[in-house]
């Protein structure tokens, strides 16, 4: 990989009592699932996945970025569920919220402004809880798990010797409620 890129996404990074809560979730569905739980540093809701990117597209990403006003809201975490195709459990909405759909879509906004190619597939709104699982997994999350999302984040992927290392690179802020 060249030395001046770096492996990016956009992501909902969890608050510290969410980041935990989410974390002790991975640890129970791993156990069910027989895979290996997400590191607690590590659980975050993906918007977007750019890949390796030079410094000059991490620059504009984030003025595009920083132009965007999208409400704050709660993402009500109510179910875990799994995909057989890439052996991955996760947590994910009943109904997602409209302000994450609008967030979603400026952030499509700024990747074109940006000049990268958004990606085709639809939005799945999800947080990996467990990967290489063995059993699939599918239930209800009572009581939900209630997160006050109020900030959106630009995240580096840097590999370390003990799988995939996230470092936020800059967080903008939501729109609070009135
Ligand atoms: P590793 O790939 O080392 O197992 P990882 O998947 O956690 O670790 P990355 O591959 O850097 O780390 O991915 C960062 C985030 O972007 C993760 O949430 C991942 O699910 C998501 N992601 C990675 N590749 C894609 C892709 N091609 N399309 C959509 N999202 C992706
Ligand atoms: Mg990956």
């Amino acid at each position: 990989m060249n030395e001046a890129t770096q492996r990016l996404f956009f992501a909902i990074w969890p608050d510290a009592s969410t980041s935990g809560a989410l974390a002790m979730l991975a640890q129970q569905v791993a156990a069910e699932s027989g895979g290996r739980a997400t590191a607690p540093g590590n659980v975050h809701l993906t918007l977007a996945f750019l890949g390796d990117q030079p410094s000059s597209v991490a620059r504009a990403l984030s003025a595009a970025a920083a132009r965007i006003s999208a409400p704050a809201f709660d993402l009500v975490v109510d179910r875990v569920d799994s995909w057989r195709k890439n052996a991955i459990a996760w947590a994910g909405v009943q109904s997602v919220p409209p302000p994450l759909l609008e967030l979603h879509q400026a952030i499509t906004r700024s990747l074109v402004v940006s000049g990268l190619e958004p990606d085709e597939r639809p939005f799945a709104v999800h947080v990996t809880l467990a990967r290489r699982i063995a059993a699939a997994v599918r239930r209800p999350l009572a009581p939900p798990l209630v997160w006050h999302v109020t900030a959106f984040t630009l995240v580096a992927s840097e590999l370390a010797a003990a799988g995939a290392r996230y470092r936020v690179l800059s967080s903008w802020p939501l729109v609070a409620k009135t």
